[in-house]
């Protein structure tokens, strides 16, 4: 049996694991994400404790794969800044972790690796196309076609987040007006939800403060019979069903994937979001088109990094 290091590099937590090809999660540690050398020092010591076990010793690893927030250089396996981690910036992770331990190395940013976990061990595993959501704190894509991630020209192909839907829109993070991630997000569900409670309203009750209000909350409030928490969702659920059909009309997947932690919301989610896309999307490429959960819940980022190296294996081979 052979073994896959992953690396799942996020804004608050970074965790290391040991696959195998099979995408089984054999260990897997975590630990709060710091500065760029504490955190690389922490990474690299679960490593070696990996490779000092005679079964998972170093020439039984196939490769290293990392996933990471933020905006990269695929070329150079450079991460090139971070959103939420203002201290990283140019670090050389590719250099890093191939000296250290004179193995494979493959980099790409969380959405990707987590659109290719999804092709690879979850949701997406029969299909070759497939376009992957992750609505959490901000909003992610993946753009999988005949099974391979697709970058663009300049890596940023998948930045769903940040296609405009309602140009007059909120601000959003990354400068612009309007961006999906500023309609349709944890933090913007949690944000309208704040502008809008009145004292009585039971978003408010379950919350305490207006400050504890958050999605899983309002979420909450809607199972519970809430009135404006179910008009919120419903807002939600309609700028991501139209983002949804812009992707069926372009691309013409066969599947798309949503994951994230808003995705847990479920069918008070899917349901208006899926009635939105049925009314605008063309028949044919909506009935050829399944929209479904992600599969692969917490473990997705490391099953990304896990799933990048297989996958570079492959094309490898096929060469
Ligand atoms: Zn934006």
């Amino acid at each position: 049996m052979k073994y896959i290091i992953g690396i799942d590099i996020g804004g608050t937590k970074t965790s290391v694991s040991l696959g195998n090809t099979q995408g089984k999660i054999l260990a897997r540690q975590a630990f709060p994400t710091k500065d760029v050398r504490s955190t690389l020092a922490q990474t690299k010591r679960i490593i070696h404790g990996y490779l000092g076990k005679p079964k998972t010793q170093n020439r039984r690893i196939l490769g290293i794969g990392i996933s990471c927030a933020g905006p990269l250089d695929l070329t150079k396996g450079v991460l090139i800044k971070s959103p939420n981690m203002p201290t990283w910036r140019n670090v050389a992770l590719n250099k890093v972790f191939s000296k250290a331990f004179r193995l494979p190395v493959v980099i790409d940013n969380d959405a990707n690796a987590a659109a290719l976990a999804e092709k690879t061990f979850g949701a997406g595993k029969a299909v070759k196309n497939l376009f992957y959501y992750t609505v959490s704190t901000g909003i992610g894509g993946g753009l999988i076609i005949d099974g391979e991630i697709y970058h663009g020209a300049s890596f940023d192909a998948g930045e769903i987040g940040h296609s405009v839907i309602l140009p007059a829109g909120p601000k959003c993070a990354c400068g612009k007006r309007g961006c999906l991630e500023a309609l349709a997000s944890g933090t913007s569900i949690a944000r309208v939800a704040r502008e809008r409670v009145k004292k009585s309203s039971l978003i408010l009750k379950l919350a305490g403060t207006k400050q504890n209000i958050d999605a899983t909350i309002v979420a909450q409030a809607v199972r519970e019979g809430d009135k404006l928490a179910r008009e919120i969702f419903q807002e939600v659920a309609f700028y991501l069903g139209l983002s949804v059909t812009n992707v069926i009309q372009v691309i013409n997947p066969e599947m798309i994937v949503i994951g994230g932690g808003v995705s847990k919301a479920g069918p008070i989610l899917f349901q208006p979001m899926i009635k939105t896309v049925r009314k605008l999307t063309w028949a044919r490429p909506y009935r050829s088109c399944k929209i479904v959960r992600a599969k692969l819940k917490d473990i997705v980022g490391d099953l990304g990094a896990i799933s990048l190296v297989l996958k570079k294996r492959q094309l490898l081979k096929r060469q």
